[in-house]
């Protein structure tokens, strides 16, 4: 059954089919679920892995650029943590926490060193690793794997490594909702198996590493997996999530006329190496807008495109293009971009490539203290999912893949040792979750709604109009098939996107508003912390949430 429920229907208790145990169950298999859970292995834990699809297919084996790290030895001369924490403020407008960014930044080299001694190899040049610099870098430190195609390679290296260390991985099981103590404590998830068949898993923590949300829009870099599922069932949880309204738009995903779901990238390494963003007539798209030219950090470059387009003599034009003509070898530096070009019959060596800005990386999420606490005790989140503090309004290149690594190795140590302290709940006292159903909207049109008026260049009418029509399509729905657990993941996370955009009078980073273009330091220098009401509408929260982390 897929259609709406009565009230009746909606409280059907859940009847578990199977039920396993561990002493952690890590929601995800990207590189920060697979980090956490090789680290839980190594403390001695029991891990489960759950994750809904296979276990390679999440955002982290698309990535291309690389690794933004500052490596002993392979560095630019001048170049340090420092360097790399104020890089990472800039480009995060105001709203990164310092500490946090600190902390992940320093605990790079070590996560990533160990990434390198279990296996994962990174391109060399003579005298080291090669390094490119992407936006928003005053430094070469994004080390890279395969050319552009990093992310296959940190992938690969941990699921062999989980493989080597037989940690159990239940693939096609899709998580929905977290079992709760009387006290309020997550202990354990509700599972569908691939067929559907529910069940439970019984434990004393939660890691959340479930990735991120770009499938909210039409032209998304994200693959299908990318529904927000985590931020939905934290927020269920009673969790607090805060950024949600910053959706970071990559500026070049290659344009296909009529594309929808995931669109391939176009690396910011192509403009790191020389490559220049033009319009149809072969003007330069950044030239006066950014002292970095072509290597302004994203939210920049990705607005300025899509002023362009909207200044296209005719009416609004879909693409510019990205001229890489003058990059020698570009399908050897690039095969990915290359092979993606070349079936579009584009030959980046002679022809400007067609790109356009589309939904890449959500830089807020569920609220973690940089260890991957939650607001809620026995509930931790790393990766995409979780909101460090670490990208504040706009996430610099490359330090994604970087977050997973660290964060998801000190969650697993978080949740060692907050289980050694005796704080975690016994997991034989988690309650299944009343409601089995919640909201969810027609996926079709919460994207498109979503596309039209909560991209880049918001406003008060749009985000409204976008509410109403979300409200309209929106039925409740029981959560009995993976595409009704994503469907009302998307909608609950929309409705949250809305309201924080809406309420944010003001641009800043990513949040790009057309009827308040300016940024508003006096009154927005800070986060919008967001948890659901008890009738399970996303609302504003005492901004002191974002440290009352458990
Ligand atoms: C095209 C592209 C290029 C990128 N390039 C770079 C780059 O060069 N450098 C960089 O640092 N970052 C880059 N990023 C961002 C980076 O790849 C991601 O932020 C990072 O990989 C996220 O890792 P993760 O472990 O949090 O999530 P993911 O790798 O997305 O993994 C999420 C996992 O959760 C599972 N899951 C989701 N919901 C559920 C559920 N309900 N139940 C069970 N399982 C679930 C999924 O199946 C998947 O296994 C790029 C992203 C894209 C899309």
């Amino acid at each position: 059954m897929t259609g709406p429920v009565n009230d009746q229907q909606a409280k059907t208790p859940l009847c578990p089919r199977w039920e396993a145990r561990a002493d952690l169950v890590v929601i995800g298999s990207g590189v920060a679920g697979l980090t956490a859970a090789l680290r839980a292995r190594e403390l001695g834990l029991h891990v489960l892995v759950v994750t809904k699809a296979a276990v390679a297919d999440g955002n982290t084996r698309w990535a291309q650029g690389g690794v933004a790290v500052v490596l002993d030895g392979e560095r630019d001369a001048d170049d340090t943590v420092e360097k790399h924490t104020a890089d990472t403020l800039t480009a995060g407008a105001g709203l990164c926490d310092e500490d946090a960014v600190r902390s992940i930044l320093l605990g790079g080299p070590a996560a990533v060193n160990a990434l390198r001694a279990n296996g994962a190899v990174f391109d060399h040049e003579s005298g080291g690793l090669s390094r490119t610099r992407e936006g928003g870098h005053s430094a070469f430190r994004v080390i890279h794997a395969g050319g552009d195609a990093t992310g296959a390679e940190v992938e690969r290296t941990l699921v062999a490594q989980a493989g080597e260390r037989r940690i159990p991985v239940l693939e096609h099981h899709i998580a929905v909702d977290a079992l709760r103590t009387p006290a309020g404590e997550v202990s354990g998830v509700t599972v569908l198996d691939r067929n559907g068949v529910p069940g439970v898993v019984r434990a004393s923590a939660v890691v959340l590493a479930s990735g991120g949300i770009g499938q909210l829009y039409q032209a998304t870099s994200n693959p299908e997996i990318a529904t927000g599922d985590g931020l939905a069932l934290a927020l269920r949880a009673g969790a607090t999530v805060a950024d949600i309204e910053f959706l970071q738009f990559h500026p070049t995903v290659l344009f296909t006329p009529g594309a929808r779901g995931r669109c391939p990238l176009v690396t910011e390494a192509v403009r790191g190496e020389g490559g220049t963003l033009v319009d149809g007539a072969g003007a330069s798209v950044m030239a006066g807008v950014h002292p970095l030219g072509d290597l302004a950090p994203r939210d920049v470059v990705a607005a300025a495109i899509t002023r362009r387009q909207a200044l296209a003599p005719g009416g609004i034009d879909d693409h510019v293009f990205l001229d890489a003509t003058g990059i020698p070898g570009f399908a050897k530096r690039f095969p990915t971009v290359y092979a993606a070009c070349q079936a579009l019959g584009i030959d980046p060596a002679v022809d400007g490539i067609p790109v356009t800005p589309a939904a890449h990386f959500s830089c807020g999420g569920v609220v973690t203290t940089a260890d991957g606490r939650s607001t809620v005790r026995g509930l931790y989140a790393a990766g995409e999912v979780a909101r460090t503090g670490l990208h504040g309004a706009n996430r610099l290149a490359s330090n994604s893949l970087l977050e997973g690594l660290v964060v998801g190795q000190r969650a697993a140590e978080a949740v060692a040792a907050d289980l050694a302290a005796g704080l975690l709940p016994d997991p034989s006292r988690g309650r299944l979750p009343e409601r089995t159903s919640a909201p969810a909207a027609e996926r079709d049109a919460l994207q498109r709604v979503m596309s039209r008026y909560a991209a880049i260049g918001r406003d008060a009418d749009g985000l409204a109009a976008a509410g109403s029509v979300l409200d309209l399509s929106t039925q409740d729905s029981p959560l009995w098939t993976h595409k009704a657990v994503e469907d009302a993941a998307l909608t609950l996370v929309a409705q949250a996107m809305l309201s924080a955009a809406a309420l944010r009078t003001e641009s800043r980073g990513c949040h790009v508003r057309s009827d308040f273009p300016e940024r508003d330091e006096n009154r927005w220098r800070r986060s919008q912390v967001i948890r659901l009401s008890p009738s399970g509408q996303p609302v504003l929260a005492e901004a002191a949430s974002l440290e009352g982390v458990a």
